[in-house]
C-alpha cells in the first residue's frame, strides 16, 4: 500500500507571540475547541474513503499548539484517525507542545491514546530574549514540561530553538543549546528568526535589535557544529537528529511524498493534486467548504519544487530517483546551472547525485532562486 502523511492544524495558541505569522489564536473557549474537534472528526471520515489504498505512517498534530487542546479532545482526534485509516503499527505520531502547556497527565493520557513524539517549543533558554519574542513561558516551564513528557514514556523528543532573535548574541545561542542538548534530546529544529509580514516585529523592524549579519552568520556555523559534537546530525537546513530519529513526517514535506492537511491553512499533496484551505476558522466549523486552492501542479513545477526541498536536505538530490521520477537527468537539466556553485565551493557532487555544502546550505536561498525556474504554471482547478 501507498504511504501517507496526516496533518492536523490546531489554531490555538495561550498568547500570540510577535514574530508568528501562523494562523492561530489566542485563549480559545472550551466551546470553540470542541466544536473545531468535532469539525476535524467530520472532515476524517470525509477523506478516509479516498485513503483506502493508503497506510498512514505518519501523524502530525501542528498549529497553534496543539497541547492547548484538552487530552479528551486529542484523544477523540486520535482514535478517530485510527477507526478511519490504516495506521501503521509503527507510524510516527506527533504532537507540538509549548512549555506551560501539557502536563504529567496530559502527556500520560497522550502517550496512552498513541502519540509517540512530541515537539516542544523553547526557542531560547533566556529570560529576555524569551520576553523580546513575545513567549509566555520561562525555561523553567520547559523543564517541568520536559520531565513531565519524560516521565510519561516520550522518548522521541524535539526540541525547537531560535537563532537571530532580538538581543541575541553567539554566546548566548551557544548557552542555549548546551542546555539543551544536555538533557539529550533526539531531535533539534534550529531555526533561523524571519520577519515576516503582517506580524508586530514587521512593524518595527527597523528598530528591533536583531543581531547583525556577522553575528547570524557565526550563529549558524556554531550551531552545525555544536550539535553535531552533541551525536545530532544535521539531515536539513535546520534540523539535526539522533541517527534513527529524523522527523518522519517532515521528512515526507523535503521528499515530495503524499501527506492530506486537515483545518484551516493546511495544505495537502494527494494523488497527484495539490490542495489549500483557506484561513477561515469559522466556516470551517460550520462545515463549509473552505478549500481555496486545488491544482495539479505541471511536470516543470513538480520538478522545481522536488529540487528545491530535496537540496534542503543534507543528501542533497538523488540523481536516479530524479531520473525516476521525471524521465530526465539531472545533470542534463541542472548541471550547466550548478557548475559555477560547484566551482565556487557552494554545491558538492555526492556519491548519489548533488547537495550543497555547509556554505551553500546558508545561502540556499539565493542559489535556488537562481537556478530554478518559478515561472512555471499549474493548472488551476477552482
Ligand atoms: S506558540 Fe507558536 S504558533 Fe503560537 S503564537 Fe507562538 S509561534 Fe505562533
Amino acid at each position: 500500500m501507498k504511504k501517507l502523511g496526516l496533518y492536523l492544524h490546531i489554531p490555538f495558541c495561550k498568547s500570540k507571540c510577535l514574530y508568528c505569522d501562523f494562523y492561530s489564536f489566542p485563549l480559545p473557549t472550551e466551546e470553540i475547541m470542541r466544536r473545531y474537534t468535532d469539525a476535524l472528526c467530520r472532515d476524517l471520515a470525509a477523506w478516509a474513503n479516498r485513503c483506502r489504498d493508503y497506510t498512514v505512517d505518519t501523524v502530525y498534530f501542528g498549529g497553534g499548539t496543539p497541547t492547548i487542546l484538552p487530552p479528551a479532545y486529542l484523544e477523540q482526534l486520535l482514535s478517530a484517525i485510527f477507526r478511519l485509516y490504516h495506521v501503521d503499527t509503527s507510524a510516527e505520531i506527533t504532537a507540538e507542545c509549548n512549555p506551560a502547556t501539557g502536563g504529567r497527565d496530559a502527556f500520560l493520557r497522550m502517550r496512552r491514546a498513541g502519540f509517540n513524539r512530541i515537539s516542544i517549543g523553547l526557542q531560547s533558554i533566556h529570560p529576555h530574549e524569551l520576553k523580546s519574542l513575545g513567549r509566555l513561558h520561562t525555561f523553567a516551564d520547559f523543564c517541568r514540561t520536559w520531565e513531565d513528557a519524560c516521565t510519561a514514556g516520550f522518548d522521541n523528543l524535539n526540541v525547537d530553538v531560535m537563532s537571530g532573535i532580538p538581543h541575541q548574541t553567539p554566546e548566548s545561542w551557544l548557552e542555549t543549546l548546551k542546555l539543551v542538548c544536555s538533557l539529550s534530546p533526539a531531535h533539534v529544529s534550529a531555526y533561523g528568526l524571519i520577519v515576516e509580514d503582517g506580524t508586530p516585529f514587521a512593524n518595527r523592524e527597523a528598530t528591533l535589535p536583531l543581531p547583525d549579519e556577522d553575528a547570524t552568520e557565526r550563529m549558524y556555523f556554531d550551531g552545525i557544529r555544536y550539535l553535531k559534537e552533541q551525536g545530532l546530525q544535521q539531515y536539513e537546513i535546520s534540523n539535526f537528529a539522533k541517527s534513527g530519529y529524523e522527523s518522519r513526517h517532515n521528512l515526507k514535506y523535503w521528499n515530495c511524498d503524499e501527506y492530506i492537511g486537515f483545518g484551516p491553512a493546511a495544505y495537502s499533496d494527494f494523488s497527484g493534486m495539490r490542495f489549500g484551505n483557506s484561513c477561515d476558522l469559522g466556516a470551517y466549523i460550520e462545515g463549509s467548504d473552505i478549500c481555496k486552492e486545488r491544482e495539479k501542479p505541471s511536470e516543470r513545477e513538480r520538478e522545481n519544487e522536488y529540487v528545491m526541498l530535496r537540496m534542503r536536505l543534507f543528501d542533497g538530490v538523488n540523481a536516479a530517483d530524479f531520473e525516476m521520477r521525471f524521465g530526465h537527468s539531472f545533470a542534463d537539466s541542472f548541471g550547466g546551472a550548478l557548475a559555477r556553485y560547484i566551482a565556487g565551493g557552494f554545491v558538492q557532487k555526492t556519491p548519489n547525485g548533488y547537495a550543497f555544502t555547509p556554505r551553500g546550505m546558508y545561502v540556499s536561498n539565493a542559489i535556488l532562486s537562481d537556478i530554478l525556474d518559478f515561472s512555471a504554471k499549474s493548472e488551476k482547478n477552482y
